[in-house]
């Protein structure tokens, strides 16, 4: 019996599960790991967002299969979002669309814009999906490198033109996970440009929109003029308002591309609960300041963090975005050693930057999204018991 198609047979083998084996083994030799892999938020979902689930579950009308492209109300919340946010103005009925989260999305996007060879350019590092969903959509990715020297933008000029030729669509993440880097509108002015040269779909991926501090604010792409007709971006719910398990997110941009994408998920899925697109249209359109307090907090703790890294001879450094710390792994170690060593002597477990591609050797990644006992503990750890020399 066949059990396996090719394709699944020849993606790479998931990465995270070395790590969760390792979290694993200290567990059971008693050790009290504290785990700052997980990019899921400990901060709860405010209670006001809540509350709004709470009511709408009551009505039974909202129990019903939920409508394919979103609820009126939620898409209206989204259009109203980006024309506060962004100064933005979106067709609620053709320009947006709900999603099951927006990794959901961006998973079923590829088969829906792409055919078999197609290149798929994507960053490197980056979140692992981009190219998992590509070679599931049987496309073939490039990694364009991100480099610390370059502020972890890609180079446009650097993509050969034989790739080029083959490339239908680009992805790309600011505020950045994992390097936490963001970027002003001139990048996305260049990034237009060069998709309108090359006739290429830019993604946006702006998961960390909301999470700025240091009043940098991001910007989206769909404020470059003309970037309709070569952008999608792709919005959640999950990190600016610790929602990460009510799986709502949303695509905005081209609605040719949104046209395909819901043609395809017309035939896979049945869209959101109502009842939890309706408590999203209300974060999303109602009072946000859970937002900023929750973005103090990690700013915070990154901060103590930070400081506790360099103290013991890592390059680390804060960034403007995200929850994330992406620093040099110190003296000689590849990703995995260093990230096998710290848990051995201090039962903290970072992330392998080699997880998020090629580009990310060398590298591991902090996440701040741990309660700050957790975060204080592990501080004092690593202050004890590590030192990289200077
Ligand atoms: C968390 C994350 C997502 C997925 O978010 P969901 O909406 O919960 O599916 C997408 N992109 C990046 C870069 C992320 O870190």
């Amino acid at each position: 019996m066949k059990t396996k198609s090719n394709r699944l047979a020849n993606i790479p083998p998931y990465k995270f599960a070395e790590v969760q084996k390792m979290k694993q083994k200290a567990l059971k030799a008693g050790i009290d790991v504290i785990d700052l892999g997980v990019g899921d938020p400990d901060l709860p979902t405010p209670k006001h967002i809540v509350k709004k689930l709470e009511e709408e579950i009551q009505n039974p009308a909202n129990l019903k299969y939920p409508s394919f492209i979103g609820s009126p109300e939620f898409r209206e919340a989204v259009t109203t979002f980006y024309r506060k946010s962004y100064g933005v103005e979106l067709d609620p009925d053709t320009e947006v669309l709900a999603l099951i989260g927006s990794k959901e999305g961006i998973g079923h996007l590829l088969p829906s814009v792409i055919d078999p060879g197609d290149y798929v350019l994507g960053p490197d590092p980056g979140y692992p999906v981009y190219r998992m969903a590509t070679l599931l959509a049987d496309g073939k990715y490039y990694d364009m490198s991100l480099e610390a020297s370059n502020d972890f933008k890609p180079k446009f000029d650097e993509i050969p033109n034989d790739v080029l030729e083959k490339a239908k669509v680009m992805f790309l993440n600011y505020p950045s996970n994992p390097t936490g880097a963001s970027v002003d509108i001139d990048f996305y002015e260049e990034a237009v440009g060069f998709a309108k040269k090359h006739d290429l779909l830019i993604v946006s991926d702006s998961a960390y929109n909301m999470v700025t501090y240091n009043d940098y604010t991001a910007p989206s792409i769909l404020q470059v003029n003309g970037s309709k007709e070569h952008a999608v971006e792709f919005g959640s719910l999950s990190k600016s308002y610790s929602m990460t398990g009510w799986r709502v997110g949303y695509v905005v941009g081209n609605k040719e591309v949104i046209k395909s994408l819901s043609i395809y998920k017309s035939n896979v899925d049945t869209g959101v609960f109502t009842p939890i697109q309706k408590a999203a249209a209300h974060a999303l359109t109602s009072d946000q300041s859970s937002v900023n307090e929750y973005n103090q907090i990690y700013k915070k703790r990154m901060n103590t963090m930070v400081e506790a890294l360099r103290s013991i001879g890592i390059d680390a450094n804060p960034t403007n975005a995200g929850f994330f710390i992406w620093a040099p792994v110190p003296g000689g170690y590849t990703s995995e050693e260093f990230v096998a060593t710290v848990l051995e002597q201090t039962g903290v477990i970072f992330t392998p930057g080699n997880i998020f591609g090629p580009g990310g050797e060398g590298y591991f990644r902090v996440s701040l999204a741990i309660p700050n006992e957790r975060i204080h503990v592990a501080v004092e750890r690593i202050r004890e018991k590590l030192e990289f020399g200077k």
